[in-house]
């Protein structure tokens, strides 16, 4: 982005960014507790309206899981890129792959390992070593050094919404064409999923978040997302589960029921159908979230989902309060948002092949 930004679009901009990363950690957090139930259980166990509030998950209220922890790593390997470019090198798909790596460390390993160089803040910080249901595709296709690509994608046939799931920062890439966030995230879905839809509904949910940030309505951006699958092989099952989230809205008030028409989210299609959904007939955000997670189904990534949604589109102020004061991972979360939103509209005053800021270095290493 070499355009020059003013103070209001600057604000307007950290408000998106921020409101997207907190609102998918507050429907992922919302979901945290009830990911494995059916609704039936739901209900008995939280009441006629399931849940309502956080509920303990992994031992404390507000946890966040995987998608959050994904998506914020997707969020540094996008500044990472930017910052490499200064050294002649520039291949999103290789730093994003890195920075996935890195979350995959938290996985397996008890807290930073110091003597890496190149680790950056984020992979320092100790909250994020905690394995929260973590998807076996994104786990085994991180598991060794070879990236997937889309002519070699890891787990050929996976098709978990594991992809989507940690996909909105994508689509934060404002100064991008839509077809260009749409590859890569794509080609980054196929890190870890090789099944068409797995890595196109990723493309099309980047694609939306994309239309958000950018200002325009959440149905035009859907539209918009639909006329760029139509162009890709493989696309009717994707294409398919938009349409189903569409007609859903046109059936009447909003239910678990049809909630669970369009599927349970534990795949990539459905996941995204349901997050749309949810995001098109919320009355504000709440409602829209715990629509997202009363479902028998994979609630904190449709939540997560919903949420990144809601989060971009109506900016950081719309969230609910007391759900952001009790968060998991504020913090961390809110630095994260500010850097990218730095990095995205006053690079230059960061970085450049001349010279670069230390602490920005040290935050993002180039190397
Ligand atoms: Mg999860």
């Amino acid at each position: 982005m070499t355009a020059v930004w003013g103070r209001a679009q600057q604000q307007d901009f950290r408000s998106r960014v921020r409101g997207c990363l907190l609102g998918g950690a507050i429907g992922d957090a919302l979901g945290a507790g009830v990911e494995f139930e059916s609704l039936e259980a739901i209900q008995r166990d939280h009441g006629a309206d399931g849940v309502t509030d956080y509920v303990t998950a992994y031992g404390r209220r507000g946890a966040v899981t995987d998608d959050t922890q994904m998506t914020m790593f997707t969020v540094e390997g996008l500044i990472r890129a930017q910052v490499r470019r200064d050294t002649g090198a520039w291949h999103p798909p290789t730093d994003i792959h890195r920075a996935y790596r890195r979350w995959a460390a938290t996985q397996s390993e008890w807290g930073p390992d110091e003597r890496r160089k190149d680790m950056g803040w984020l992979a320092r910080e100790e909250w994020l070593y905690a394995r929260r249901a973590p998807g076996e595709a994104c786990l085994s296709g991180l598991s060794d050094d070879r990236m997937g690509t889309l002519e070699e994608p890891k787990n050929p046939g996976s098709k978990g919404c594991g992809t989507v799931m940690r996909s909105a920062p994508f689509g934060l890439l404002v100064g991008w064409e839509p077809q260009l966030v749409f590859q890569l995230a794509v080609e980054c879905a196929a890190q870890t999923h090789g099944h068409p839809t797995g890595q196109l509904a990723a493309g099309a949910f980047a694609v939306i978040v994309h239309g958000l940030a950018r200002g325009e309505a959440l149905d035009g951006s859907v539209q918009h997302a639909l006329a760029l699958l139509g162009a890709r092989p493989g696309h009717q099952e994707t294409t398919d589960a938009l349409q189903s989230a569409l007609g859903a809205v046109r059936q009447g008030m909003p239910s678990p029921q049809r909630v669970e028409a369009l599927g349970e989210g534990w795949t990539a299609e459905e996941s995204l159908a349901i997050g749309v959904y949810c995001a098109l007939v919320a009355e504000d955000v709440r409602h829209g979230l715990l629509l997202a997670v009363n479902h028998s189904g994979d609630s904190d990534s449709t939540g997560s989902i919903c949420g990144n949604l809601l989060g971009v589109q109506h900016g950081e102020t719309a969230l609910p309060p007391a759900w952001i004061a009790e968060l998991e991972g504020r913090a961390t979360l809110l630095q994260l948002a500010d850097d990218f939103a730095m990095e995205m509209t006053q690079a230059p005053a960061l970085h450049g092949p001349t010279g670069a800021s230390p602490a920005w270095l040290d935050r993002y290493p180039a190397a």
